[in-house]
């Protein structure tokens, strides 16, 4: 897109959240991005660049070395935890807000595991692929609250089996429940917004084309799209500067 089309872009994507009746929201690594946390594929910064995901990131890696894993994801949780959300945050809380004082659905649906959008405030979110902050057992998923960050793995208080973040790793199932509650948004609404994601990883890549099926209206921001669908309406650029743009408070969405 060029410059010159852009703010034409916003102005019919704030028409469109406008006259919604229904929203939901599919966001990934890059609305983060702004708040320092690095993205997933990112040629200069991206996780995967330095680290093998079969060495950190699966059930396996963890079998053989939980040590190796539990520090590394003890590290990424300190970064988390010292992030803020950004305006791209904050613009989906307010969006949030503001439907649901017209009584319209609105459900967030993330890929990412920072937590940065309960951070910031929304509150319908659907958190695909766990919580990096929230800590499990690996033998029986018990949730546990409390735990000694160190060298040495915790162990689960009730089982004794030791702790692992509660993220979703390569080659586990995504939580039932919350992808139910995903594919029911993405059939139901008549917008659907799609922020800073590759839309590589199946099933939240497949969310956007199920409402463009099911008849909604699908929005993309990104600064570099990566929807492949002529109906996608694009805006070109950071998650930051156009989400406040698009559902900043004068005339509102
Ligand atoms: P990805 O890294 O594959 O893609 C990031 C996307 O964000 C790209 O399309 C990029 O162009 C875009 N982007 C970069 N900067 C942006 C900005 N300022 N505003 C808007 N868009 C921007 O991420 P993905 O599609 O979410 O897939 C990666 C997987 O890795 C996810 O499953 C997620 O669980 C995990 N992950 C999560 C985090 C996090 O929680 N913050 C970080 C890294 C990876």
């Amino acid at each position: 897109m060029d410059h010159d089309s852009l703010p034409g872009a916003i102005a019919q994507a704030r028409d469109l959240l406008e006259h919604a009746t229904s929203v939901a929201v599919l966001t990934g690594a890059g609305i983060s991005a702004e708040s320092g946390i690095p993205t997933f594929r990112d040629a200069m910064t991206g996780l995967w660049t330095k680290f093998r995901p079969e060495d950190l990131a699966m059930p396996e890696a963890f079998a053989s070395n939980p040590e190796r894993v539990w520090r590394w994801y003890a590290e990424r949780r300190l970064a988390v935890s010292r992030a803020l959300p950004n305006a791209g945050h904050h613009a989906l809380f307010a969006l949030e807000e503001r439907l649901r004082g017209r009584d319209i659905d609105f459900t967030l649906v993330t890929q990412n595991v920072d937590g940065l959008h309960h951070e910031a405030g929304s509150r319908n979110v659907v958190e695909l692929h766990g919580n990096i902050r929230r800590v499990k057992c690996f033998d029986r998923h018990h949730a546990v609250d409390a735990w000694e960050d160190g060298d040495a793995v915790p162990a689960c208080p009730r089982c004794g089996s030791l702790l692992r973040p509660d993220v979703v790793w390569f080659g586990e199932m995504l939580p039932r429940d919350g992808l139910a509650r995903a594919f029911a948004a993405a059939h139901s609404c008549d917008v659907f917004l799609c922020v800073g994601t590759s839309a590589l990883v199946d099933p939240a890549a497949s969310l956007p084309f199920i409402a463009l099926e099911a008849g909604a209206r699908v929005i993309e921001v990104n600064p570099q799209p990566s929807l492949a669908h002529d109906a996608i309406l694009r805006l070109e650029g950071a998650a930051g500067e156009l989400l406040p743009r698009l559902i900043g408070g004068e005339t509102g969405a």
